[in-house]
């Protein structure tokens, strides 16, 4: 499950879920960015730089919806707020106002 060939063999199937999420949160934020990677990273399911570039964890695709939706939308908002102030969780907030409790759920995931 966590293996390499597990990232591999799911990494360009992931890459579309999360695409398609992406895309549709950021036309209703109306919010551009650049390259989009897919990684297999062992302590984070996504960020975001100064640059524009996002990075997801390819497990995201394999979260429920609401949690899959929120890390998209988490990141998202990084290019709004570039920080975690009241500002950022409330631009969150916008689209999913129970982001408090799927935050939750999502960190009590492990990803080692
Ligand atoms: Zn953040």
């Amino acid at each position: 499950m966590r293996s390499k060939r597990h990232y591999v063999e799911n990494k360009e199937t992931a890459r579309k879920i999360i695409l398609e999420v992406l895309e549709f949160f950021a036309h209703l934020y109306g919010v551009k960015y650049r390259k989009v990677a897919i990684r297999n990273q062992k302590s984070k399911w996504g960020s975001c730089s100064k640059a524009r570039n996002l990075n997801f964890n390819y497990r995201v695709a394999l979260l429920p919806k609401d949690q899959r939706d929120y890390v998209v939308v988490h990141e998202l908002c990084h290019l709004i707020e570039f920080n975690h102030s009241k500002k950022f969780w409330a631009e969150v907030g916008k689209t999913i106002p129970n982001y408090k409790e799927i935050r939750k759920k999502v960190k009590s995931v492990s990803l080692r």
